[in-house]
C-alpha cells in the first residue's frame, strides 16, 4: 500500500539527511509501529507519507513515495485527503470547528460530495467511533481520549485508505490511549484501513500492532518485521 523507494530526506541548513535510502513496502490492511529513539525521523518519515514532508516542512526530498500509486510530493496534503488521514499528538491542534458533528464534516468540504453522501458519511463515522451520543457537543468540552477520536473521525469522512498518526496517545492518560488503539484496530480489521503509527511508549502498544518497523538511526536501514521480532534485536 505504501512504497518507499530510495526516499532521504534532508532539511534545510542541515548538512546530512534526516532520513536516508529508505527502501521498505508497507503492506495493506494492517497497522504498523514505526519505533525508534527520538530525533531519529520518525516525524519525517510520516511527513512524507502524508505530503507534510517537504510541502509544509521545506527540504529536499529524494526518491519516491507513493500511496496506492500515487506520488505524495506531487500532491498536496489536502489533494490526498481521500488517500490518507493524518492525526498530530495534540487533537486541539487539529480542530477548525466546534462542535463534533461539524468538525467531521469539515474534512469532506474540499471533496465535492452531494450534501447526502457527506450526511450519511458523517453518520457513519459517528457510529463507527463510538461518537454519536456526543454529535452536538462543543469539542472543547470532551475528554482527552474522546477528542482524539473526533480528530480521527474528522480525517476519516473521506475514507482515506491509509491513517497515518504521530504518537496519538502520548498526551492521554492510559484508559484514554486504551480507548483510542482499539478505534484504530478496529478500523485495520473492519474497514481494511492501512494505518502506520509512530509511538515511543511500546509497552502501551504493541498488543495491537500487526508489525513494527525500527529505524535504528538515521545511517541505518530500516527494518520491518512482526512485534516479537523487533523487540528480539
Ligand atoms: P518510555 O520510557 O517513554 O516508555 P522506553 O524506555 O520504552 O520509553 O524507550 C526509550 C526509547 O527507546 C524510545 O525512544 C523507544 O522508541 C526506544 N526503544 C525502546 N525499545 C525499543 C526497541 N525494542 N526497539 C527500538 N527502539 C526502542
Ligand atoms: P522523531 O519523530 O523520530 O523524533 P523527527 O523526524 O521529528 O524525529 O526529527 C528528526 C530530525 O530532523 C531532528 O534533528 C529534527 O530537529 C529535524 N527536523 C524535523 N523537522 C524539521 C524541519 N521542519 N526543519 C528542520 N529540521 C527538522
Amino acid at each position: 500500500m505504501i512504497h518507499f523507494e530510495e526516499v532521504s530526506v534532508t532539511y534545510e541548513g542541515h548538512t546530512t539527511p534526516t532520513i536516508q535510502h529508505v527502501q521498505l513496502t508497507i503492506p495493506e490492511g494492517e497497522l504498523v509501529l514505526l519505533i525508534g529513539p527520538s530525533g531519529v525521523g520518525k516525524s519525517t518519515l510520516l511527513g512524507t507519507v502524508s505530503g507534510l514532508v517537504p510541502h509544509f516542512t521545506g527540504g529536499t526530498l529524494r526518491g519516491r513515495v507513493t500511496v496506492d500509486g500515487r506520488d505524495t510530493r506531487t500532491h498536496k496534503p489536502r489533494e490526498l485527503a481521500d488517500l490518507v488521514g493524518t492525526v498530530g499528538q495534540d487533537p486541539l491542534a487539529h480542530f477548525v470547528t466546534d462542535t463534533v458533528e461539524d468538525e467531521l464534516a469539515y474534512g469532506m468540504e474540499s471533496l465535492g460530495l452531494a450534501p447526502h453522501v457527506m450526511r450519511r458519511r458523517v453518520e457513519e463515522t459517528l457510529d463507527l467511533l463510538g461518537l454519536a451520543d456526543l454529535r452536538d457537543r462543543p469539542i472543547a468540552t470532551l475528554s482527552g481520549g474522546q477528542q482524539q477520536r473526533v480528530a480521527i473521525g474528522s480525517v476519516l469522512t473521506p475514507h482515506p485508505k491509509v491513517l497515518v498518526l504521530d504518537e496519538p496517545t502520548s498526551a492521554l492518560d492510559p484508559a484514554a490511549a486504551e480507548e483510542v488503539l482499539s478505534v484504530l484496530q478496529r478500523l485495520v480489521h473492519d474497514l481494511g484501513t492501512t494505518v502506520l503509527m509512530a509511538e515511543h511508549r511500546l509497552e502501551r502498544v504493541i498488543q495491537y500492532a500487526d508489525r513494527a518497523l525500527l529505524l535504528p538511526s538515521p545511517s541505518a536501514a530500516p527494518i520491518l518485521g512482526t512485534p516479537t521480532e523487533i523487540m528480539a534485536i
